[in-house]
């Protein structure tokens, strides 16, 4: 026997492809080819392999070998083929035979001592030999929890090549993977805790509601990262496929927690202002790792004192925002990861982070302004609710034995207003009223009367409100009727989502 043929999986962006590992030995001088469009990972696969066969007291084959990775046009990265390319090499060379893997999915990173290293990106792969009707994996045993998280598919797992090879060759037992993990720990920080800054509360019910992105401006202590922390507490659970698909770029990331279980509380993340971009929307050689805006993918991306970072970063998140996903340019093709994302900003009114009438801020009002105008090209344009949080004693924000509403609480009325907004825009592909375009609701039936819409109407023919901001006002009113359980939007509502927009609205 000299072909054999190993499967394995590998990923472009966050979806897996049953990949067979080929491998032919034929006479002649000792070489070793690999086609199938590997990136430089691959090629440094080989290296590896040869070591860790060597090093696991194998007999390295001095024959012609080619090893073919198929798909072809399927691009490859990273180095979770290592292991197939080394069983399926063994078993061409005829020193071991392969029955025992039939059908079986075979992923890992080989060390060139011969251990089996953890990958990343295991639970997408699992989950794709799944689909493909392939039941059995084996994996490294570092990635063994987060491989048994997908039902129906059976784990085993291997720490050196030299165990692989004994339960090949003569059965010895695999390592089987850990039990289940236990179920989500505590929550996080609760709404309760914030005690005061009532119009805080609102906007981030609002924004948790309706879908919207929100900016929290105002003076250092006035709770605003208290607030942002607090909103994936508000939001409703992951459903089945989205948390599946949001702890496979965690995953991806390298970042699953210990244990293995599904993600279903809505990420956050919150990059830091000196962040790279390649740290905000992903990058990196071999497999990509997915940047914050993916791994906060179906939860919230939170960017405290928003004006410090860089103009590119800014820039770099514009694109993500607007079409939910995010694409990285490769030299073998491009991937594409998720990043449907509610974005919080948080901003000071000044780059002294004094508050407004401070005594101490010495800021000239032109530089007050050209602090706030770095947002407003790539994000600000997209924010519906926008709000100027009052100063507050911290005194007042923690004040002992005063508490605000539970997140609980303020959770049920947000899931009760998406199903309103789900159940009126059913058909038309909108879950949220975020993701309403404005023209639609000018127009009828969405349009609403004029004596609750005077006020918006004097402000755009005074110039003071634009046409877009006349749409995130309307937006936001129908979130707000969706809150307070009312079928259309009242005059009240819309004076209330005015509110919700910094100053006279932009
Ligand atoms: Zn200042």
């Amino acid at each position: 026997m000299s072909y054999a043929k190993v499967l394995c999986v590998g990923l472009v962006g966050v979806t897996g492809h049953v990949v067979e590992v080929e491998a032919d030995l034929a006479p002649g001088l000792p070489a070793v080819a690999i086609s199938g469009l590997p990136d430089t990972a691959l090629h440094e696969a080989r290296d590896r392999v040869r070591a860790a066969i060597v090093n696991s007291g194998q007999r390295w084959p001095n024959r012609r070998i080619t090893l073919n990775l198929l798909p072809a046009t399927l691009p490859k990265f990273g180095s979770a083929f290592d292991l197939a390319i080394a069983v399926a090499l063994l078993g061409g060379s005829g020193e071991l035979p392969l029955l025992p893997l039939e059908r079986v999915v075979v992923l890992g990173e080989l060390g060139l001592d011969g251990t089996v290293r953890p990958v990343r990106g295991v639970l997408p792969m699992v989950a794709a030999a799944a689909r493909a009707g392939l039941h059995r994996v084996v994996v490294p045993v570092g990635n063994a929890a987060e491989a048994a998280v997908i039902p129906g598919v059976r784990v085993r797992a291997v720490d050196t090549l030299h165990r692989m090879v004994g339960f090949v060759r003569d059965g010895t037992p695999l390592i089987e993977p850990p039990g289940p993990a236990p179920a989500d720990g505590p929550d996080g920080p609760d709404l309760s805790e914030v005690a005061g800054q009532a119009l805080g509360r609102r906007a981030l019910e609002v924004a948790a509601a309706g879908g919207h992105h929100l900016a929290l401006f105002g003076p250092p202590g006035a709770g605003k990262t208290m607030l942002a922390e607090r909103l994936p507490s508000i939001l409703p659970e992951l459903d089945d496929d989205a948390a599946l698909e949001v702890t496979a770029l965690h995953s991806i990331a390298g970042l699953l927690p210990a244990g293995g279980r599904l993600l279903r509380r809505p990420p956050f993340q919150a990059p830091h202002h000196t962040a790279t971009v390649a740290s905000l929307v992903g990058g990196g050689s071999g497999l990509a790792r997915p940047g914050a805006v993916s791994l906060a993918h179906r939860g919230v991306l939170f960017l405290d004192e928003a004006p410090e970072f860089g103009k590119g970063a800014l820039e770099a998140l514009r694109q993500p925002l607007e079409h939910g996903r995010v694409q990285l340019a490769r030299s073998r093709g491009g991937t594409e990861y998720p990043a449907r994302t509610q974005l919080v900003l948080a901003a000071n009114p000044c780059p002294c982070a004094r508050p407004a009438g401070d005594a101490y801020c010495e800021c000239a009002p032109l530089v007050r302004r050209r602090y706030l105008g770095r947002l407003s090209g790539p994000l600000l344009d997209r924010i519906d609710v926008q709000v100027t949080l009052p100063p507050l004693r911290a005194a007042e924000l923690m004040e002992a034995g005063v508490t605000g509403e539970s997140s609980t609480t303020v959770a049920a009325r947000v899931a009760a207003a998406r199903r309103a907004a789900a159940d009126r825009w059913a058909g038309s592909g909108w879950r949220v009223n975020a993701e309403v375009p404005g023209p639609w609701l000018r127009r009828p039936p969405w349009r609403l009367p004029e004596r609750d819409t005077r006020e918006l109407r004097g402000r755009l023919d005074s110039g003071s409100l634009s046409a877009r901001g006349f749409d995130r006002v309307v937006r936001m009113a129908w979130t707000i009727a969706d809150l307070d359980g009312r079928d259309r939007p009242h005059a009240d509502d819309v004076r209330e989502a005015l509110q919700l927009r910094l100053g006279d609205g932009a």
